[in-house]
């Protein structure tokens, strides 16, 4: 069975502590959030705070840790104000994760609210290409979530993600995030064997199986092609436990992190699941 099987940790109890969580519920990779993601205030880390995450890594053996922007980041915002806010923050999460030491950071492509998808993807292009302006070989690489495209969120297609890796002046900084619930929701089949391989297929061919570095495996409270963004604890949803076991033994996923992110309550349930597959 594939190894770097992780969940997200909630960090209440300082950045260390998410680690060690981590640990002892047996994951080998873990996901994080470095700051409150529902505001935008932002947060500089103590040298305590960074010590304390650094030795937690070196500990546990965990090396493979993500970062989760805020929630309010939209590049594709047609507001000028929203486009300053959301800059400002991601630069703040890139120092943040550079201090951890953290490889990756996973962000939702963004919501164009109004206009044309393409005049959204064009924002979150030039948007991008101002937060990389100081960008070096040693910055976290970001990583653009596969979306359900609920609203007018972006990133439903794998063409979006495509034009945007495209289209941005520093490709190497970036990458992708599968979300199975997300993907599913969006119209992309992963039940079976035959689905499954459709599915990484196309997205090899419209975005390089290489970009793929990091998975989020949810289930799904809603059907294929929803376009509706509902987690749903591991196989009790409408994806099932056959996508996850197919996913779980995919020889090309064994060095890609798999994050679980349903309700925190559950992770431990999850997990345990996920490991007996
Ligand atoms: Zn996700």
């Amino acid at each position: 069975m594939n190894k770097l099987i992780g969940a997200h940790f909630s960090i209440a109890y300082g950045l260390g502590d998410a680690v060690g969580a981590a640990k002892k519920q047996g994951c080998d990779t873990l996901q994080i959030f470095t700051k409150n993601p529902m505001g935008w205030q932002e947060k500089s880390l103590t040298k305590d705070e960074i010590d304390n995450f650094l030795s937690a890594k070196k500990e546990t053996g965990i090396e493979e840790i993500i970062a989760h922007t805020s929630y309010l980041i939209n590049l594709a915002s047609p507001e000028k104000q929203k486009q300053y806010l959301s800059k400002t923050a991601l630069i703040q999460e890139f120092k943040r994760c550079a201090a951890l030491k953290i490889k990756y950071i996973v962000m939702h492509p963004g919501a164009y609210i109004e206009g044309s998808e393409k005049d959204g993807l064009k924002r979150i292009v030039e948007n991008l290409n101002l937060v990389f302006k100081d960008a070096d070989g040693s910055s976290p690489l970001l990583l653009l979530e596969t979306t359900a495209g609920q609203g007018t969120n972006l990133g439903y297609k794998f063409e979006h993600l495509a034009f945007i890796i495209k289209m941005i002046n520093n490709k190497n900084g970036v990458g992708v995030c599968f979300d199975t619930c997300h993907s599913f929701a969006a119209g992309y089949d992963i039940r079976d064997e035959k689905s499954f391989q459709e599915t990484m297929k196309k997205f090899d061919e419209i975005l390089g199986l290489k970009n793929l570095r990091v998975m989020h495996l949810n289930d799904s409270k809603k059907g294929l092609g929803s376009r509706i963004d509902r987690h749903q604890n591991i196989g009790k949803g409408e994806i099932g436990l056959g996508a996850f076991k197919i996913i779980m033994n995919y020889k090309r996923f064994k060095k890609v992190p798999k994050i679980l992110e349903t309700p925190p309550s559950k992770t431990q349930n999850d997990l345990k699941i996920i490991f007996n597959l």
